[in-house]
């Protein structure tokens, strides 16, 4: 992408209704626009973030064997007064009314819409065990939205749904669930650890919510340090093993971790005081094991090896797709801006120009943006006719991972620098290497 014919509107001052540093990060590297209490339109650089750690949802949910599908904002109130929570919902819920007077919502979950599917269309045992989920907006009338796209009302969500004929199969999605998702949020440079948690108006009483531990998390969290050093790395997984899964779950959750809602002093005291931490963490992600729930009263069952009928076994799994934008650059950022992780970077590389109009420069800056190209890897040209000084600037707030800049004092000795944006450390080699090395 070259930079003069993008959509990038960074802002120079320090927007003043941004409380957090990840909002205020997002405003001025023109990443979003709120169009109203937490309703954001997602501009250019934003949309490609977000799309990015889209993508690496739907590749660890495929890789765990779950199958995606899509189901719409709005679903009818109906389904909702089956089950029985159109009323107890409350007033997070955003209900309308079509011209035909009847009442809808805009969905803040999808488990009565999922049982709806499923009991339609799946009738026996042979067919389990199913997980569907979907990447859909939700929305939520939050009470104080804030903090940007991390309490946002209309919010991207990636939610999932298990069916299983028994409890213990549903237990190995649960695990399932736990081991993909520790994946997933490595895969964008987070540590997202999960910790007891409440059950909430989802219900159920088997749930982890997986915290980002951040100054301005907004729940109060409790472990054990040691929960720190674990890491998934690369590990081989076979998803259908229900006892390796199991072997995640308890390595990752054996350590004291919970939430202010389900902390308890007495069991916090076993662990050794110089290894008790209290914190704030950002919740980007949660899993619910509630049996039989939603599927009892909306009839949600299958017929049994033995020919009887039974309610399947389900949970639910949500990961803040939107809300992680958020969580990242909570995590990652200095007084210049955003520190993108490899994983999630919206370009891989910027390209900074330092003399615009110059033959040499304007052609040495080309073929390296072409060879990038050709490579595979997607860089930001910022061939405008601006001050270098104003070019770094705009780098740095952004957060490519790796600038590469090119004048033509450099281009003499045939060398372009390569700065990590990380370390701030740069090498000065060939544009050829410089490219190479990137690849
Ligand atoms: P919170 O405690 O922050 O209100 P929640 O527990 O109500 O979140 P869940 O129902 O567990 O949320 O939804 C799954 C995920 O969706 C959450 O873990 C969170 O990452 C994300 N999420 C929930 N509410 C919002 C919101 N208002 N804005 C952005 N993301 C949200
Ligand atoms: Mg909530
Ligand atoms: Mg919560
Ligand atoms: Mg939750």
């Amino acid at each position: 992408m070259r930079l003069s014919r993008y959509f990038l509107p960074v802002l120079k001052e320090d927007p003043k209704e941004a409380q957090i540093v990840s909002h205020r990060l997002m405003l001025r590297a023109g990443m979003i626009k709120q169009q109203t209490a937490g309703i954001y339109s997602w501009l250019p650089l934003g949309y490609r973030v977000l799309r990015r750690i889209e993508q690496i949802v739907h590749e660890e949910q495929e890789r765990a064997g779950h199958v995606p599908l899509l189901m719409p904002t709005l679903q009818p109130a109906d389904l909702w007064r089956e089950s029985g929570r159109y009323d107890d919902y409350g007033e997070e819920m955003l209900r309308i009314t079509d011209r035909h007077k009847r009442d809808l919502l805009y969905g803040p979950t999808n488990e009565e819409m999922i049982t709806d599917i499923f009991r339609s269309h799946v009738n026996s045992y042979k067919d389990l065990p199913l997980t569907l989920y979907h990447i859909q907006w939700k929305f939520r009338d939050e009470i104080r939205p804030r903090f940007g796209v991390m309490r946002g009302r209309e919010f991207l969500m990636k939610d999932g749904y298990n069916f299983d004929l028994t409890k213990e199969d549903a237990l190995h999605a649960y695990n399932r669930h736990l081991v993909s998702y520790l994946r997933t949020y490595e895969r964008m440079g987070l540590q997202a650890i999960p910790m007891r948690a409440d059950g909430g108006p989802i219900g159920g009483d088997y749930t982890h919510e997986f915290l980002v531990l951040a100054e301005t998390g907004e729940s109060e969290v409790f472990y054990d340090s040691q929960i720190t050093d674990l890491t998934f790395g690369d590990r081989q997984i076979d998803y259908d093993d229900h006892a390796q899964c199991q072997a995640v779950l308890e390595e990752f959750t054996s350590r004291y971790a919970r939430t202010d809602e389900t902390h308890d002093e007495a069991i916090f005291a076993d662990v050794p005081e110089d290894r008790r931490r209290t914190a704030r963490g950002i919740e980007v992600g949660q899993i619910f094991y509630f049996g039989t729930k939603y599927s009892e009263p909306m009839g949600a069952t299958v017929v049994g090896p033995d020919g009887a009928r039974v309610p399947v076994h389900m949970g639910s799994h949500g990961i803040g797709v939107s809300r992680l934008l958020g969580a990242i650059i909570e995590a990652n950022h200095d007084d210049k801006g955003i520190i993108w992780p490899e994983g999630v970077t919206p370009f891989h590389a910027g390209i900074v120009n330092l003399k615009q109009g110059d033959e040499t420069t304007d052609g040495a800056c080309e073929s390296i943006y072409g060879e990038m190209r050709a490579a595979g890897l997607e860089p930001l040209y910022d061939d405008r006719n601006d001050r270098a000084g104003a070019k770094f600037a705009s780098m740095d707030l952004i957060g490519l991972p790796w600038r590469i800049t090119v004048g033509p004092r450099g281009l003499a000795k045939n060398i372009v620098e390569l700065t990590n944006r990380r370390s701030g450390d740069s090498i000065e080699l060939s544009p050829q290497d410089a490219v190479a090395r990137l690849v």
